[in-house]
């Protein structure tokens, strides 16, 4: 299976001098085939047709293509050709995906403010446990932060990205390593719940706060925004400002996601099975509910801007839980989301009334009380421990008992339904 590793690059004056120029003329070639394809659609268009022939977007026709840019522009020819090339590559992908659909926006020019630095070697690199070998830049050292110290795991290395962030360059090395041997000892099963007051709520009544933006931080960053938009465009003040609110930003976030990798690899450890919900159901129905309770359209972009720096990142711990718990050879399963926090764990009666307010719940038929959350994840996992030791499809339980929810199992099915990610090693696998 592949793993990317990410760590940071002690960039001596040279290397930084040369990664800035290799990525100043992957920018280059990008902007050139952006200015390739207007071009060629404005030839077509002046000739009746409505869009320029395909083969001129082919990738031996867009790489002859940079053979002449680069015999013109000697300078690009300090980048490393493998360099240039991938950047023809991810101009064909990205063309591909706006002409099926996949994306709204055509490629489009990048500017040099606000185009992050970076680039992609796809070949020719060679790594030990402290320097990793780049085509035309030699020998670099990283820092070696993975996996507590215990370095990158073996495996065979793929391709690496470099990539400055927050005044540092980063590598990220994908690496194709061996699937670990599943542990044969069974071990205790968690439900975990998402939610906006507990970030995460597991079913053994365990509450997980992430060390999210506090009030003080958020007037800061307010603070930061409005000197960067005090500042006259494309002004040196304004770039500082900029950089000022981007590094406050970006410590925030390193935080939480050093929360994320902790707490994650804590949970995966110590438990053979874990539940979850499958957020990507969820956040397609309240996107869907969204249009109608949130009309107001500056109130959701502010909002939605709030969120994007506050949210704890759901799906990000989602993927972290899959694949530790894969490299624990442990068990992890998303279930449909459906209901789970209007059914009773205890008689299993599904009905809207049950949940009070957002933070308790109350059975109108038995009596049983419980805070939300827990309520929520024991839910979780009772609804993956049945699917896993009946083998049902998933759909079939989301529709929980005592109600048919048609909708939501019909959802399940236009999204694929999803099946357990279950390790074939693993205990619960059989
Ligand atoms: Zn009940």
């Amino acid at each position: 299976m592949l793993r990317a590793c990410r760590c940071r690059v002690e960039a001596d004056e040279v290397t930084n001098r040369k990664l800035f120029g290799f990525a100043d003329g992957r920018r280059w070639v990008w902007n050139a085939c952006v200015a390739w394809t207007e071009e060629a659609n404005l030839v077509a268009r002046s000739a009746g047709a409505s869009w320029a022939p395909g083969a001129a977007f082919s990738l031996t026709f867009l790489s002859r293509l940079l053979n002449q840019w680069t015999e013109a522009n000697p300078w690009l020819k300090l980048a490393p050709k493998q360099v240039l090339q991938q950047v023809v590559h991810d101009f064909i992908k990205a063309r591909t995906a706006f002409l099926t659909g996949a994306v709204t926006q055509p490629p489009r020019f990048q500017k040099e403010r606000k185009a992050i630095p970076t680039m992609r070697f796809p070949q020719h690199v060679r790594l030990n446990q402290e320097a990793v070998f780049l085509p035309e830049l030699g020998w670099i050292k990283y820092r070696n932060s993975f996996n507590r110290g215990r370095g990158i795991p073996a495996g065979k290395l793929r391709s690496a990205t470099v990539r400055f962030e927050d005044g540092h360059w980063f590598i990220s090395l994908l690496m194709k390593v061996e699937a670990p041997v599943a542990t044969q000892t069974p071990m205790a099963a968690l439900g975990i719940d998402c939610g906006v007051k507990n970030t995460v709520a597991l079913s053994s009544r365990v509450n997980l706060q992430a060390p999210l933006m506090t009030d003080e931080e958020s007037h800061r960053v307010l603070f930061l925004e409005r000197r960067v938009a005090r500042c006259s465009l494309d002004s040196n003040r304004r770039a500082l400002a900029q950089r000022r609110l981007n590094r406050f930003r970006s410590r925030i976030s390193r935080r939480i996601q050093d929360w994320r990798h902790k707490t994650t690899t804590a949970l995966a450890k110590n438990h053979g099975l874990i539940a979850a919900e499958d957020l990507a159901l969820k956040s397609m129905t309240a996107s869907a509910r969204g249009t109608v309770e949130a009309p107001g359209s500056n109130v959701a972009r502010k909002a939605g801007l709030n969120r994007a720096l506050l949210e704890p990142g759901f799906g990000i711990i989602m993927q972290m839980l899959d694949y530790k718990q894969a490299d624990c050879g442990h068990a992890f399963i998303p279930v449909n989301p459906a209901h789970t926090s209007q059914t009773c764990p205890k008689c299993g009666h599904v009905f809207p009334g049950n949940r009070l307010d957002r933070d308790h719940f109350e059975c109108v038929r038995c009596g049983f009380e419980d805070e939300a959350d827990f309520v929520g994840a024991r839910n979780v996992l009772r609804r993956a421990q049945l699917h896993s030791l009946a083998g049902l499809p998933e759909t079939v339980l989301a529709a929980g008992p005592g109600r048919d929810c048609a909708p939501a199992a019909k959802a399940a099915r236009a999204h694929g339904g999803s099946q357990p990610r279950t390790n074939p090693g693993s205990p619960l696998a059989a």
